[in-house]
């Protein structure tokens, strides 16, 4: 006669989490299961609100009490992790406890019972033991790595660049006085308005050697050289993480998650210097990126297979692409769905424009209008347009752009340096009747054009074989 104990147990963060391992849950599975196998039930025991990290649970030592005068001889559970949560209690009780006393045990979930198994082979238990043991291994080491980070001290298995590994405290970084000159060589070309390209070409070209093994510099490498604090003594860690302790895959963290330790190591370049390099970068890349902005960007799709359309520039010509059929082209997964992305542009923005001239009064539109016509935005923007077109014109001086390409951005920049001149003397003026005129007029010829407003209206943009162009709007 089996004289079985159903075990309960619920948590305190369980019970925020998961209903279905709720006490009336788990006695209602429990008691089913023992009808359905012909156990009889001589007691249940719950403990509400306790872990199962902690063995000092009131009814787990009642049980256990109840063990030793032989009340019960079987212990059914739901799943392994209602009696415990422990790797070293679970061995203990499993391997050795319930065996000496004659203990069946069955974790429903987990589709173990004692009963069926070879005396000695507890091989399921074992794999879900490993598996919190690894778990719990790995929660301690992320700890110490934690506190290490947090303190500044350095942990990664290689130094960077420029630095080495203090012999005497390995968490210590020291200058490597073979590679720091070339750390502020690079800062030097940099000053000097050197772009990354051009830095990691010269490098090559002089063979000059690199952090990692090939013998050739690459733009990214010297980029993220210009932007490590660490060459002005601060240490940065914890820009990686791994989504769990079993993946072999990291995530990189946003730059606002990394952890800065200031003042950790002696710096190799002064902070005034690097202060200005990081603008230099920044204003560089505002034009690069400009001139390759489009403001559908992510909208258009492949009306076939709905993923979005890369963009593919041809002869200074931008062509969006279906991407299914530029990345599997041999697998013939797609079809390019070639389309100039001006043409699309164009459409798009006709029909945004209708739908505004259809639906939305000039009241409703003010809104809008206001948030692209605020004065600070558009000094703000002024001030943008000042230094890109500085720099576009730089770039051309130093042969970086086609004449062509020079043309037509500077045109643009100007065109609109002039509007939003015009714009400021309206909005700083007096009359509020034209004011608002102004803001929606400019609002429905103009800005409508621009990224931001197209997003206000645009659900997707899709692209068929045949060069038809279909546009969603959002309801708005
Ligand atoms: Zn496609």
């Amino acid at each position: 006669m089996t004289n079985a104990a159903l075990y309960l147990r619920l948590s305190k963060d369980d019970k925020n989490t998961d209903e279905s391992e709720s006490i009336t849950n788990q006695r209602k599975f429990l008691i089913n299961y023992a009808k359905e196998n012909d156990i009889n039930i001589a007691e249940i025991y719950v403990d509400d609100g306790y872990s199962g990290t902690n063995s000092n649970r009131p009814d787990f030592q009642r049980m256990l009490k109840d063990i030793e005068v032989r009340k019960i001889d079987t212990i059914i559970v739901k799943d392994l992790s209602r009696l415990f949560r422990d790797y070293i209690q679970t061995g203990h009780y499993l391997e050795k406890y319930f065996p000496e006393n004659g203990i069946r045990f069955i974790a429903i979930l987990d589709g173990i019972d004692t009963k069926n198994e070879q005396a000695s082979d507890l091989t399921p238990f074992k794999a879900i033991m490993v598996d919190w043991y690894a778990k719990d291994v790995s929660r301690k080491i992320k700890q110490v790595k934690q506190d290490k980070i947090k303190k500044g001290e350095f942990i990664g298995p290689k130094a960077p660049f420029g630095y080495k590994k203090d012999e005497q405290n390995k968490n210590k970084l020291v200058i490597n006085e073979e590679e720091s000159f070339i750390i502020r060589e690079i800062f030097k070309k940099a000053v000097n308005g050197e772009s990354a390209r051009q830095i990691a070409f010269a490098l090559t070209k002089e063979g000059i050697k690199t952090p990692g093994r090939s013998s050739h510099w690459y733009v990214e490498t010297v980029s993220a050289i210009l932007k490590n604090e660490v060459y002005i003594g601060n240490m940065v860690q914890g820009r990686v993480k791994k989504p769990s302790y079993k993946s072999k895959k990291t995530i990189k963290l946003k730059e606002k998650d990394w952890v800065i330790t200031p003042n950790t190591h002696t710096p190799i370049i002064d902070e005034e210097t690097f202060k200005r390099v990081r603008e230099l970068i920044i204003n560089r890349r505002t034009v690069k990126t400009k001139t390759l902005e489009y403001p559908l960007k992510g909208i258009v799709i492949c009306a076939d297979c709905k993923k979005a359309m890369g963009l593919v520039p041809k002869k200074n010509i931008y062509y969006l692409r279906c991407r299914t059929y530029a990345k599997y082209t041999k697998l013939g997964l797609c079809t390019p769905h070639s389309i100039r992305a001006d043409y699309v542009l164009e459409k798009t923005k006709a029909e945004v424009i209708n739908f505004i001239a259809d639906n939305i009064t000039r009241e409703e539109l003010l809104p809008f209008a206001k948030i692209h016509n605020n004065t600070d935005n558009l000094k703000e923007r002024l001030r943008k347009l000042k230094v890109q077109i500085k720099d576009i014109y730089n770039d051309k001086l130093n042969g970086l752009i086609e004449e062509a390409d020079f043309k037509d951005f500077y045109q643009a920049k100007k065109e609109e340096e002039i509007r939003i001149k015009s714009k400021l003397e309206i909005l700083e003026g007096a009359d509020v009747g034209e004011k608002v005129e102004s803001l929606v007029d400019d609002f429905l010829n103009v800005n409508v054009y621009e990224n931001l407003i197209l997003n206000e209206f645009i659900e997707k943009v899709e692209v068929g074989e045949g060069k038809e162009v279909f546009v969603t709007l959002k309801n708005c």
